[in-house]
């Protein structure tokens, strides 16, 4: 079966010059002409990440490699290269294999990255899809969770909340956004929304060793949170789900204040900015309504270990 696949993704994968030895080979070789390229890595398995049974293989496969894009984003760096990790299930695999790729290609040509190899095999567990994306950081180093000051603004674009009625598996990577507005703008820190964004606007402040204030009243609530709230029925408010609800891939970045007026006079994106609030020094996460503000937990998604 490998060999077959092999020669189906050859054909149908197309080539790009950074990739100097592509699939067939033991290993690629990719030109990068830099001495440092950012690499990161996901995988999305059955029965956690998404269920085969209520999703086309093709969105999996398109998700598969837009959340590795999403992280790139976070970074501000730009596609290079990925290769793609396949774990089948014994019965249906090739056809399951050629309809990820049918989703994984179209994204991979709009984000301009080459999918330069990877490997196949199968089982009688459940599908299982890893994607590993190389990127070229943004000259000056790129963004990261650590940097955040006190007194910088929260910005973020986009809306949050119950990106499970669809944006999950539709949404853009915001990479050339992030491009855009680390190259015009004075950006501290950055970070994309993949579990909430409570929980990732945390993880940004714990990194950058301050805390952060959300006003309630900023936050952009998506219209599918209200759907969720009138579909779920469930304690939670719009705005709940627009804070602890995963998988929204916007992007948090800490901007100094005269930076953030500016890039939000300007709203230089198709998308748009908003800022929600303020990086603080003590420690902490804190939720403003009005003059009132209240700790706020960092709930969010987040995997399952025992030990
Ligand atoms: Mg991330």
């Amino acid at each position: 079966m490998e060999l077959q696949l092999i020669d189906y993704f050859r054909q149908r994968i197309p080539q790009y010059p950074c990739v100097r030895l592509g699939i067939g080979d033991d290993a690629a070789i990719i030109d990068l002409d830099i001495p440092q390229c950012v690499v990161t890595t996901d995988i999305l398995m059955d029965g956690v990440d998404f269920r085969l049974s209520e999703v086309t293989p093709e969105a999996i496969g398109r998700k598969a490699l837009a959340v590795n894009l999403s992280d790139l984003a976070a970074m501000a760096a730009s596609p290079k290269a990925c290769v793609v990790g396949l774990v089948l299930p014994e019965k249906g695999g090739v056809e399951i294999a050629k309809r990820l790729y049918d989703g994984l290609l179209p994204l991979a040509r709009d984000f301009q990255i080459a999918v330069a190899g990877g490997d196949t095999n199968s089982w009688e567990g459940p599908l299982v899809i890893s994607v590993t994306a190389i990127g070229l950081p943004s000259p000056g180093g790129g963004l990261c969770r650590a940097g955040a000051k006190p007194g910088d603004r929260i910005i973020v674009t986009g809306d949050f909340g119950g990106s499970l009625l669809g944006k999950h598996l539709t949404f853009t990577p915001r990479v050339w956004e992030a491009i855009y507005l680390y190259r015009s703008y004075e950006i501290h820190a950055g970070i994309d929304v993949s579990d909430g964004l409570a929980l990732d606007l945390w993880r940004l402040t714990v990194e950058s060793r301050c805390g952060a204030v959300i006003q309630a009243e900023k936050v952009p609530i998506s219209e599918a949170s209200h759907r969720m709230v009138a579909q779920v029925k469930s304690r939670m408010k719009p705005l709940d789900h627009a804070l602890h609800d995963g998988e929204d891939f916007e992007l948090i970045l800490a901007v100094p204040p005269a930076e953030a007026a500016r890039m939000l006079r300007d709203q230089p994106l198709s998308v748009p900015l908003t800022d929600i609030g303020e990086f603080v020094p003590d420690r902490g996460l804190w939720l403003e309504k009005g003059k009132k503000r209240t700790p706020l937990e960092p709930k969010g998604y987040q995997h399952k270990f025992s030990l």
